[in-house]
């Protein structure tokens, strides 16, 4: 039996006249029907939105900090029907999904910490100059407005909370934008919040279909966009409205590199092994997989047969199977873009070392060499279970083969040279490197986001909480 899920207005749990289907990629059965609001419901929220602002700022910040901390405990109490539900709705192994859980579950109590913790202001004298004297600045920090918050279909839950705990924790109304594909999650932890006392207008939840965000992306109601997706459908947000503060959480073709001091036997194992998981977690799809592997040649000829041994090894299965590593991707079209690029790469004389084949939405862990350079595999973000593996001569070919990608996330860099990791921090131009380990380390209350194509502003609990404020400055005179 599947269920008809409503969205929230206003903190209140509506349904509109129309629903669509979500279904679970692996083997096509119905996971849950999902209400749309019209745009009547849609200008509700707005409006409500909009009226709270000044009452959610003034909103004590032991209770917005109170409310954060009821979601935490809320979601770690239904972190396994959570975790079902994220496998079946995103294709995610279970084991994932339920890493996914305890990360939403984080997030919230950070917010919660940080509400009591962030006063985000200053006092500043101003007798510094002659015609300040007698006079104070206080300067503290306000909500810029009402937050549209846009999630991707990746970390479902996860993602919607980086968004709506810090805009809770600074009291800016959030109106949440979930995935098509991966709603229900969303609507859930809207039934959490509905336990709350935040004030109404606080916080909505809608699954407004794609053809109709660009209104709400142009209403003037909502001032900040805090976005999570693909970098053409965020740029093409930040220009249609380049007056308003957008957060662009984008894309990557994220690169280990392996240097040469890396290369005890124990060593190689460690690489080999988090590579193998991490360009398949999720099949390949978290913007900060591990995509461009670049080693130097000293070590090449022992890790390569280590990481195709690894990659070997991922289990490939049903998603909802405890010992499944590698689920389907999120549909079958996203499978048959990811071979068409592997096909694409081999005719152009890559070497498939061992994958390249799809069945169905799932694609096979893959692993290719001798990638030429102008191949699409080569310039975008594959966002799939598939690594390359490119030979190269010392450090600086290595960071200036990882500074030649379109993209800037994250980096991992393989070493144990105390000095080669201060480099890769000076001259790699991602938002964080990564040492000893891939790329695909995060942990969420560290800034987070990108350089270049992959995105402008920071996420990460109370990065995310200065972007949804300004400062505004009260001058006292006649001190
Ligand atoms: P997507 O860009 O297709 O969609 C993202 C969201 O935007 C969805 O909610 C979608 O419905 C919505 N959307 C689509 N068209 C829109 C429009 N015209 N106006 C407003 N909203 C619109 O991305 P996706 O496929 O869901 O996610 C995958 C992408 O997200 C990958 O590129 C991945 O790297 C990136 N990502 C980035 C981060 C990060 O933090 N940097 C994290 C996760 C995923």
């Amino acid at each position: 039996m599947t269920t008809t899920h409503g969205f929230w207005i206003a903190g209140r749990e509506a349904t509109g006249e129309t629903t669509f289907d979500v279904t679970n990629s692996y083997d096509g059965r119905l996971v849950g029907t999902v209400s749309v609001p019209t745009e009547a419901q849609v200008e509700e929220a707005v409006a409500a939105a909009h009226a709270v602002v000044d009452e959610f700022a003034a909103t004590p910040a032991h209770v917005r900090s109170a409310a954060l901390d009821h979601v935490a405990k809320r979601l770690a109490e239904r972190t396994e029907e959570l975790a079902q539900l994220i496998s079946a709705e995103n294709g995610k192994p279970i084991k994932w999904a339920r890493g996914e859980i305890g990360r939403a579950v984080s997030v919230f109590r950070f917010a919660s910490e940080e509400a009591r913790r962030w006063n985000g202001g200053e006092v500043q004298r101003l007798d510094t100059e002659a015609g300040g004297v007698g006079r104070l600045a206080l300067v503290r920090r306000i909500p810029k407005g009402v937050v549209l918050g846009i999630a991707p279909f990746n970390f479902p839950l996860n993602l919607a909370a980086h968004k709506v705990a810090p805009a809770i924790a600074v009291g800016a109304p959030i109106i949440l934008k979930p995935a098509p594909a991966t709603p229900i999650s969303s609507l859930i932890l809207g039934e959490i919040l509905a336990e709350t006392n935040l004030p109404t207008g606080s916080w909505s939840i809608l699954p407004v279909p794609n053809d109709r965000m660009p209104a709400l992306v142009q209403d003037e109601r909502l001032p900040v966009i805090s976005f999570t997706g693909s970098d053409k459908v965020g740029y093409a947000i930040q220009q249609s409205v380049p007056h308003k503060h957008c957060t662009l959480e984008l894309g990557g073709n994220a690169a280990a590199v392996v240097l040469p001091d890396w290369s005890s036997e124990a060593d190689l194992d460690w690489a080999a092994g988090r590579m193998a998981m991490f360009s398949n977690y999720q099949g390949g799809q978290s913007c900060i997989s591990v995509q461009r592997v670049i080693v130097d040649g000293s070590v090449y000829d022992r890790l390569l047969p280590k990481i195709v041994a690894a990659v070997e090894a991922q289990v490939t299965g049903d998603p909802a199977d405890d010992a499944t590593d590698v689920g389907p991707l999120v549909d079958e079209a996203a499978a048959q873009r990811v071979e068409s690029w592997v096909d694409e790469a081999v005719a152009a004389g890559a070497t498939l070392l061992t994958g390249g084949k799809r069945d169905g939405a799932t694609y096979a862990p893959t692993v290719l060499t001798d990638l030429p350079a102008d191949v699409t595999l080569a310039r975008c973000e594959v966002f799939g279970p598939v690594l390359t593996v490119t030979k190269v001569d010392g450090e600086a070919e290595a960071f200036a083969m990882v500074n030649d990608s379109d993209f800037g996330l994250q980096a991992g860099v393989f070493t144990h040279d105390l000095q080669a990791a201060f480099r890769a921090h000076r001259i790699l131009e991602v938002g964080g490197v990564i040492i000893g380990d891939v790329p695909s380390y995060r942990a969420d209350q560290m800034p987070y986001g990108g350089a270049k194509r992959s995105g402008v502003g920071r996420e990460g609990v109370r990065y995310a909480m200065d972007d949804y404020t300004y400062e505004r400055s009260l001058v006292m005179t006649g001190l």
